[in-house]
């Protein structure tokens, strides 16, 4: 008898745990909703999705991500809205980048409707972890480790996908100061910089590190070969204002294709914002500083939404940005998070009501 496999098995929690969490004081990542899911790849296959209670899992010493970091995820957004109904910003952009980082680290792809039925039942599973109100989200982590036992360095043969989600509030929601890279690189021609792969993230941290001691929260991350063009932060793209026009760099396999960025360029063109989309040379941007043109700078992404940037190094001198009347950093903010929390016409269909 041919009989299809149910799309999810789900064990749910015994008691929740959401009465521990102060959400009024949320520390980013720090407290997980009851509930998450994991699906294995073995045999050539992936399994039947579970959904079961937010806990540890085990996993064999010699498992390949341990070694060889062949590990991608991504980072997504849920909202409730003022009548209570829950909204994905732009979903299928994660699904389609997790696959594409996955296809780049020799991971075997996730099948869509695995990945949408069981986030959306995860959703309304821990629906009560989502709050509504301002600056309020549920954050989404996918993510593919490789599981296969042995130490050998060739791809793993078993794979688990796995989402899990924390509260949020507003992350790096101070503005920030930054330094232009010079020294160290983020990621090089013919590499995986297009990929949210693991590697790529904790390779950034000994060179923020270094810039956090002389005072700096963010790195700019420059090209590898020349350092002279910009291109983007540690976990956002960057954006540029001379004068009243934008400029970001253009995407390429060295620079994540944002679902931030792209909505900003399509805000930009409703507005009538003028936008240029072109390599960003440092030498543009510190003379634009120089010569009072440099209106604003400002990082994009799912977990800031807008970070403003108050001031730059370069060089060895640092730079502060004007005040400026009317920031397009604001601009953008409000209008994402209007359309986020579903207070604006969504004529993009940005939304994905859960
Ligand atoms: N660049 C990098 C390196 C990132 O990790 C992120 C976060 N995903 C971004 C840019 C912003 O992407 P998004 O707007 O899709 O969150």
């Amino acid at each position: 008898m041919n009989v299809s496999k149910p799309l999810l098995n789900i064990k749910k929690i015994e008691k929740t745990r959401i009465n521990q969490v102060d959400f009024n004081n949320l520390a980013f990542g720090k407290n997980y909703s009851d509930h998450m899911m994991y699906c294995d790849y073995v045999d050539g296959e992936w399994q039947t999705p579970q959904i079961v209670p937010y806990g540890p899992m085990e996993y064999a010493p010699s498992a390949k991500v341990f070694h060889y970091g062949q590990a991608v995820f991504e980072g997504m957004k849920a909202f409730k809205d003022d009548n209570g109904e829950v909204h994905l910003f732009r979903p299928e952009q994660n699904f389609e980048r997790i696959n594409k980082s996955s296809k780049r680290l020799a991971i075997p792809e996730f099948p869509k409707d695995f990945f949408f039925e069981s986030l959306e039942t995860l959703l309304q599973l821990d629906t009560d972890w989502i709050k509504a109100g301002q600056g309020n989200s549920l954050y989404i982590r996918p993510f593919v480790i490789a599981t296969e036992e042995g130490v050998a360095a060739s791809p793993s043969d078993q794979y688990r996908f796995m989402i899990i989600t924390c509260p949020a509030q507003a992350y790096y929601s101070q503005p920030v100061k930054v330094i232009f890279a010079q020294e160290y690189s983020r990621s090089a021609d013919g590499g995986v910089g297009y990929a949210k792969a693991a590697g790529n993230y904790g390779a950034q941290f000994y060179p923020t590190n270094l810039a956090k001691e002389k005072g700096y929260q963010q790195v700019i991350w420059t090209d590898a070969k020349s350092h002279n063009y910009l291109e983007e932060a540690g976990t956002m793209n960057i954006f540029f204002r001379i004068g009243d026009k934008l400029l970001t760099a253009p995407t390429n396999d060295r620079i994540l294709d944002g679902v931030s960025r792209k909505s900003v360029i399509q805000l930009a063109k409703d507005n009538g914002i003028e936008i240029e989309i072109a390599p960003v040379e440092v030498k543009r941007i510190v003379e634009a500083a120089r010569k009072g043109e440099l209106k604003e700078i400002f990082g994009t992404g799912t977990a800031a939404t807008i970070a403003k940037v108050i001031g730059f190094e370069h060089d060895g001198v640092y730079r502060d940005l004007p005040e400026v009347e009317s920031p397009y950093s604001d601009f953008m903010k409000k209008s994402l998070q209007d359309i986020q929390y579903n207070r604006a016409e969504d004529k993009h269909g940005w939304l994905h009501k859960v």
